[in-house]
């Protein structure tokens, strides 16, 4: 018998990761499976692998005549009548931006996604392709309930200084303000922290993969976080640059000429760990390279980082734990180690052994401040929000 199954839709330009999920009342929803469709505009490829990663499907288009609803249309289909074997339920969609309206996720209705297109501007690179997703699915299944979860909506509890700009007011009033993202993976992560420092209140997570960010988070809740308006600001990532002095762009601008789509491309492809290495975007190689530029931009990646935990141990008053996550943070010792190292000052006692085996504990039994390796799972967190809004529908 076909397993009924929560499908999880992470939507971008170019490509749709899925993950499908056991739809019961587990409070670990089981992974039945995942995949991913690239290439949309170029050439559309399909891999779809079983929950032990053994993939069970491949497929490849034209580019032409193959774009989001075709791949939306092409998952279910293969889902349901391939080799996978699950009957999809409902359909649970990463979303980007949130606004102000949301702080929790929210079933996906029209009048829900009149506001949400509203928001394409705040994040045009990926709010248009998240909707995209969903209008698809929406017109070949009118029955399938979907949900909306945002990755601003875990933030939604920041004060509203940490949401300010130095800007005039009215600005802020017209949604120029600090959102924060990377929130479904700080949710999962302030979800599952108990397990491991049960009595941590002041908690600093650094979500550190292709895109990197940190979150203060008091007693579960957001109170800060490094990126801002957008998901380019505060720490330096895979190729985005992170926080930059404003003044450096209008001199680009307004001293070399540059247009808009030069500086964007200047945020968000050519900087970073690549821009700055000149070798790589990947942490893996950077750290095997003995290039002095790999050198270069692994130093900076732990001393941005290091400078940053001083800033939202500051906001929280001392810190009682701090996390790493995502694939540098779950993966790279060496990186963990750096800034460790560089955060004794906050009562951090390193276990270089425990750091090194993994953790996941990477502290001291004696050490006043514990830091633990906990990986994230946004699309278990997302199969969890999309289970428990329909029960409660
Ligand atoms: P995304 O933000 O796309 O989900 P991930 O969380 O998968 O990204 O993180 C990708 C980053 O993790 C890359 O920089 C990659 O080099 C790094 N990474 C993955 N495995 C390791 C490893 N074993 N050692 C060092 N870095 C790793």
């Amino acid at each position: 018998m076909a397993d009924p199954a929560i499908l999880v839709v992470n939507a971008g330009s170019s490509s749709i990761k899925y993950a499908a999920f056991r739809h019961d009342d587990s409070p670990d929803p089981v992974i039945l499976g995942k995949g991913q469709i690239e290439g949309l505009g170029t050439r559309p490829r399909f891999v779809g692998k079983n929950e032990h990663g053994e993939v069970l499907g491949q497929n490849e288009w034209p580019a032409e005549g193959f774009g989001h609803a075709e791949a939306m249309a092409f998952l279910i289909d293969w889902l349901e009548h391939n080799e996978a074997d699950i009957h999809v339920v409902a359909a649970g969609h990463r979303v980007v931006h949130g606004g102000l309206l949301y702080s929790r996720p929210v079933q996906l209705t029209d009048a829900v996604m009149a506001e949400l297109r509203q928001f394409e501007p705040l994040a045009p690179l990926h709010q248009p392709h998240n909707l995209a997703a969903i209008r698809a699915l929406a017109e070949q299944f009118p029955d399938l309930p979907q949900v909306g979860c945002f990755d601003t909506a875990f933030h939604r509890t920041m004060p509203e200084v940490a949401q300010l700009f130095a800007i005039p007011y009215a600005m802020t009033g017209q949604g120029i303000r600090r959102y924060g993202f990377h929130g479904l993976s700080y949710e999962y992560i302030a979800r599952r922290l108990p397990e491991f420092a049960p009595d941590a209140s002041r908690v600093v997570v650094a979500h550190l993969g292709n895109g990197v960010s940190m979150c203060a988070i008091h007693d579960g809740h957001s109170v800060e976080s490094s990126m801002g308006f957008t998901a380019v600001d505060g720490l330096p990532m895979g190729t985005r640059t992170g926080a930059l002095d404003p003044g450096l762009l209008l001199y680009l601008i307004q001293s070399q000429g540059w247009d808009a789509g030069r500086v964007e491309k200047l945020l968000y492809k050519d900087s970073g760990l690549l821009g700055v290495s000149q070798v790589s975007n990947d942490m893996r190689v950077l750290l095997a390279s003995r290039e002095e530029g790999a050198r270069r931009a692994v130093e900076l990646f732990c001393y941005a980082i290091a400078r940053h935990l001083g800033a939202l141990a500051a906001v929280l008053g001392g810190i009682d734990a701090l996390v790493f996550t995502a694939g540098i943070g779950e993966n790279a010792a060496p990186i963990r180690e750096d800034v460790l190292r560089r955060a004794a000052w906050l009562g951090i006692r390193l276990d270089a052994a425990a750091n090194r085996a993994g953790g996941p504990r990477l502290t001291t039994a004696d050490s006043p401040v514990s830091a633990w390796v906990i990986p994230t799972n946004e699309e278990k967190m997302i199969a969890i929000h999309t289970r428990d809004l329909l029960a409660a529908a």
